[in-house]
């Protein structure tokens, strides 16, 4: 099938099956592996804006989509996967702020997301701000997360854990870092992204030398992707030249469909399954899984 949209120009696997005619069937009938492990991603870039939770929220609802078990933990005070998720997290909320500074068990917090039965939510509430001043004179202050979620996952079987991290690599995110076993990088298709790459990578040595030492720098993902400008294309190409194992293959594409759909509590995969942005997601859920 022909079509005018070219964001996919630079993204073989997801122009690949976006031109095949019955690209959504395809993607939906592709089976995706259960992993041995749960694999914990923590999904961090200390940039603002670079597509963090949609990457978080949607790969997550991708891989449940697939039948996989999946946890969300929103570790961001403005909370904002907990909203494109729909689910509640006022401030009178328990939520993973009570989780880091009170001891209270994950299990206490955790819900279940109302649009797929596989994928749970930690949810986080503005006060989750004042969690790293309370967390600061704390003994194991880098280890609150880790701790809960150990707990939490000797209890409950699951197959993947995302942790949306704020723009920051303050304590939430060094908690983040601590907990997981692997590092999502949602880089935005744009003339710093190189720069702030390789500020990512010095500060994730010093978390691997310090703090965690088997955490494995696994995934990049580009985002935003914009065919119009020789720029994306440009940025892609030295992103995939300088980090060639970790980048996927997959791009996902600029769309305003993409940043509609939080305001109606739904990812891009309910909102609009068959746009290029559900389908670039799905895909590289897909390559998430079955790239190892
Ligand atoms: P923060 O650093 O504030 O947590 P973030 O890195 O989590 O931000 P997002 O909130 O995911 O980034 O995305 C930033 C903005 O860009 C949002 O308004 C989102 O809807 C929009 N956006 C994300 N991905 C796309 C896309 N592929 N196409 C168009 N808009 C997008
Ligand atoms: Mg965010």
């Amino acid at each position: 099938m022909k079509h005018s949209d070219n964001s996919f120009q630079d993204s073989p696997l997801a122009r690949e099956l976006y031109e095949s005619g019955s690209k959504l069937s395809e993607l939906r009938a592709q089976s995706v592996k259960k992993p041995k492990q749960t694999r914990i991603f923590t999904v961090a870039n200390q940039k603002g804006g670079v597509g963090k939770t949609t990457t978080t929220v949607n790969i997550a609802a991708a891989l449940a989509s697939k039948g996989l078990k999946v946890l969300v933990i929103d570790l961001d005070p403005q909370g904002n996967a907990s909203t494109a998720l729909n689910i509640e997290h006022s401030f009178e909320t328990t939520s993973i702020y009570e989780v880091l500074t009170k001891k209270v068990p994950l299990d206490q917090v955790v819900v279940q997301s109302p649009a797929y039965e596989n994928l749970f939510v930690a949810p986080a509430t503005i006060r989750l701000a004042s969690a790293d001043m309370d967390l600061a004179p704390a003994t194991g202050r880098e280890y609150k997360l880790q701790k809960a979620l150990n707990v939490y996952l000797t209890a409950y079987e699951f197959d993947y854990v995302f942790i949306d991290c704020p723009p920051s690599l303050g304590l939430l995110t060094v908690n983040a870092f601590a907990a997981a076993t692997e590092v999502m990088i949602p880089v935005q298709c744009e003339y710093y992204a190189l720069e702030g790459l390789a500020q990512l990578m010095g500060i994730l040595e010093l978390i691997q030398e310090d703090v965690n030492p088997d955490l494995k720098i696994s995934t990049f993902l580009m985002t935003m992707f914009d065919a119009r400008t020789r720029l994306a294309s440009q940025v892609v190409e030295d992103v995939r030249a300088n980090y060639p194992k970790v980048t996927l293959n997959t791009i996902i594409p600029r769309s305003v469909r993409v940043s509609e759909a939080p305001g109606f509590g739904q990812t891009i995969l309910d909102y609009d399954p068959s746009s290029p942005g559900a389908l670039a997601y799905l895909a590289a859920a897909i390559e998430i899984a079955n790239k190892r």
